[in-house]
């Protein structure tokens, strides 16, 4: 029996122009998807408003992960109540979605990240920092978009050090936030309080030396943001500080309910970024996009056989789709296409590249 496939794609430089935020050359794909009836899973940094309106915007009915994993929107009625159940999930029903949370809150993140932020040597700057407007100047978008954008429930975007972004938030001047975060008030209640309250000490006992360079502060960063139970994750144009929840940890969520849904189910996943790895490494088909200047993610040695794109964005988001559409067996096994075939072939691109 065939077994079904269903696709997770980051949207920002994958699915959608780094810089246009155009998916023209995606679209010819996507409608051979909705024709096929497969499943288009947006997984993105980006908030639930946010993400919903791109949704719409390529006809795609489907659930969709929001905030780097932070939580899962599904259509109501996409999956039968029984299916939440069986898994002991508790969705909870808001503008015609069942919205399954797996982030922490976005209170709980930036008092952290004013924190670590007063501890750290570097300049921080987060969305929780600026305006819209502001926003909208950092990332290309309209600026009705940036508001979206700047509703953050469970990830905090932010930017590191005297990078050209920094200075053109700074000449616009930034609006001081207040502390207002209460963290007595967080539903995750007494562990939350309880990770909090070790963290703040953990920080108060630690002095910072000045920092050799970008990596060093990144590190130093995220070695703080562990002492709450915090994570800090690279994206395409920020670092995110969230949870202990991922992309990868989301789309294992979503593929227990298609398996439930299908029975068999095949997983094809497309990113260009580092908080795009946990949801490559647990997908059956891994497909690396381009960089917009050609340069790909670093890679192991043991992740040699990603599919790697020739071309960056939504025109290498088509070529990989192309790619494993035009293979049947996909769809029989999931050795449909192995490992070493794709390493061949992402050796034949680059040598016809040359
Ligand atoms: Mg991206």
């Amino acid at each position: 029996m065939s077994a079904k496939l269903v696709i997770f794609t980051d949207v920002d430089a994958t699915l959608l122009d780094h810089k246009t935020y155009s998916f023209q050359a995606a679209k010819p794909a996507l409608k051979r998807l909705k024709k096929l009836g497969i499943p288009v899973i947006l997984t993105t940094s980006k908030t639930g408003t946010e993400t919903e309106v791109i949704s719409k915007k390529l006809r795609l009915n489907h659930p969709f992960i929001v905030e780097n994993g932070g939580a899962v929107f599904i259509p109501e009625e996409y999956f039968p109540p029984s299916y939440f159940k069986t898994l002991g999930l508790h969705p909870i029903k808001k503008n015609g979605y069942q919205i399954i949370q797996l982030g922490l809150p976005y209170k709980m993140l930036r008092k952290v990240f004013k924190l670590i932020k007063e501890k750290t040597p570097a300049r921080l700057v987060g969305f929780g920092d600026l305006e819209a407007e502001q926003i909208a100047i950092l990332t290309g978008l309209e600026k009705r978009e940036a508001v979206l954008a700047s509703r953050r429930e469970f990830d905090e975007p932010f930017l590191v050090e005297d990078s050209l972004a920094i200075q053109m938030v700074e000449a616009k001047k930034i609006k001081p936030v207040k502390a207002t975060a209460r963290i007595a008030s967080l539903d995750q209640g007494q562990k939350s309080q309880a990770l909090f309250r070790r963290g703040e000490r953990l920080i108060k006992e630690e002095k910072w030396k000045p920092a050799k360079n970008l990596r060093e502060i990144i590190k130093r960063l995220q070695k703080e943001a562990k002492k709450f139970g915090l994570k800090i994750t690279e994206g395409g144009r920020f670092y995110h500080l969230t949870g202990d929840n991922d992309k990868g940890k989301a789309v294992c969520l979503l593929l227990k309910l298609y398996r439930l849904r299908f029975g068999s189910v095949v997983s094809l996943g497309l990113g260009d970024s580092a908080n795009d790895w946990p949801m490559l490494k647990v997908v059956d088909y891994p497909v690396l996009v381009a960089r917009p200047d050609g340069s790909y993610l670093e890679l192991t040695r043991r992740q040699k056989n990603i599919y790697q794109t020739r071309e960056p964005g939504p025109r290498g988001w088509a070529e990989a789709l192309e790619y494993f559409l035009s293979r049947p067996k996909i769809l029989d096994t999931r050795a449909g296409v192995s490992a070493e075939k794709i390493s061949q072939e992402n050796a034949g691109r680059k040598r016809r590249k040359k």
